[in-house]
């Protein structure tokens, strides 16, 4: 069976909410085996939601609308259904009843069009909104599934999951699931990875092997559809070996370890505390770590040394150091990691140095960038970078760079 998703909502044509509705809908039909064919966005605009509800009918099995149930004028999607199907919109008094009760235990004056929100479609299955006031819906016509649910992901997700998923079962039965694994990469471009795993991307069929790009890093989502779930993993395991053979040394994780959870996990096992000097990264990095909770064993503290001042001052860099090679240089970077680790005791230091941009500084150009290291037990060293994005691109490739040093 398939399925098509038409999210409702203007605001989502305007771009001032992404269309998070359909990506939480897909991920969960897809672990029902369920083919999705289609996401369609349209307006608070009847004719041309009409327009869209006609076209998926011809095509889909299940059709799964998102918005438009609420009370006010611009909400027409039961109103446009009931229209289209020639149902009539009655009262549904359990969720009239839910919805009185919010009011009184709110101790608001409950106004018409509140009413309005417990109209459903004749004959349809009702959801009882645990999280909101509009019910949601699910009516059959001409051999098409319609489900209606609320805008809000907060009232969406539970009712779809609590209440549509067991409903869909007994109607369509379960398909085959879709298990899905991400491998992430770094030090490697979208553009070099896919060529180099082109085979195994041209002969895959299932499990399918799809690359997705972000930030600077790359992701292979491998996805395997089987109705036993050791049979799906063992065939995940496989495809992954085959990426491994030949780009294996890339990957430097799962799913959902992103390089700072990543790293932040790898310091806490090994027990090293670090200290950093942030230069061009303006403390982006030390608040990152402290983005993981638990991050309070491992991160001890730093210094934003974004002029050669603080640089010489608070670090303590020589100032020949700053004179002779500039703050942009690997000796800068290295003398930054050495004297913020043994000023704080650390088992590591951390630098970061560079040109954010757009404008050249001590002659070089913008996305030169040095990462010094400094450790008890190392030489210390430096890593140079170059980067050609925008200023806060750079900063923020610079950060990955980081994280990606601490787990190599
Ligand atoms: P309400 O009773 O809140 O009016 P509704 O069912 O009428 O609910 P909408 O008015 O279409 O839904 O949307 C309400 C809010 O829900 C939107 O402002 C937005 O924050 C969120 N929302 C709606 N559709 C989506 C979507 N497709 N993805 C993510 N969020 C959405
Ligand atoms: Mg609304």
């Amino acid at each position: 069976m398939n399925a098509e998703i038409i999210a409702v909502g203007s605001e989502l044509l305007l771009g001032q909410i992404a269309n998070t509705n359909a990506q939480f809908l897909s991920q969960q039909l897809a672990e029902m085996g369920t083919d999705v064919y289609r996401h369609r966005v349209v307006g608070d605009n009847a004719s041309r939601l009409l327009d869209e509800i006609k076209e998926a009918e011809t095509r889909a099995d299940l059709v799964i609308l998102t918005g438009g149930l609420g009370p006010t004028k611009d909400d027409l999607t039961k109103e446009t259904i009931a229209q289209h199907l020639q149902l009539e919109l009655v009262s549904h008094g359990p969720s009239l009843q839910a919805i009185e009760q919010f009011f009184v235990s709110a101790n608001r004056v409950m106004t018409e069009n509140n009413r309005k929100q417990a109209l459903v479609l004749n004959g349809s299955d009702v959801f009882i909104n645990h999280h909101g006031m509009a019910p949601g819906m699910l009516v059959t016509h001409n051999q098409t599934v319609f489900v209606l649910l609320p805008g809000p992901p907060r009232e969406m997700k539970p009712m779809f999951q609590n209440d549509v998923v067991p409903k869909l079962l007994t109607i369509f039965g379960g398909g085959k699931p879709v298990r899905s694994r991400v491998l992430r990469f770094f030090g490697i471009g979208e553009a070099e990875l896919e060529s180099r795993i082109e085979e195994l991307i041209d002969a895959q069929h299932n499990p399918t092997i799809a690359p997705l790009a972000s930030d600077g890093e790359v992701m292979l989502r491998l996805s395997a559809k089987h109705e036993n779930k050791k049979e799906a993993i063992s065939m995940l395991d496989h495809t992954e070996q085959l990426i491994n053979d030949v780009v294996g040394e890339y990957v430097y994780g799962k799913n959902d370890e992103t390089l700072l959870l990543k790293a932040v996990s790898l310091l806490k096992e090994q027990q090293k505390t670090i200290a950093v000097a942030e230069s061009l990264t303006a403390g982006l990095f030390a608040s990152q770590i402290a983005s993981v909770p638990g991050a309070g064993s491992t991160l001890l503290g730093g210094v934003v040394c974004y002029t050669n001042k603080v640089k010489h001052h608070l670090v303590g860099v020589p100032q020949d150091i700053l004179d002779t090679h500039g703050a942009v240089s690997e000796a800068c970077a290295i003398e930054l990691a050495s004297r913020i680790r043994t000023r704080l005791k650390s088992d590591i230091g951390i630098s970061f140095t560079g040109v954010a941009g757009p404008e050249p500084l001590e002659g070089q150009p913008p996305g030169t960038v040095w990462i010094g290291l400094s450790f008890s037990d190392r030489e210390p060293f430096a890593i140079s970078l170059k980067l050609t994005g925008e200023r806060n691109y750079n900063r923020i490739r610079t950060v990955k760079h980081g994280f990606f040093q601490l787990i190599r």
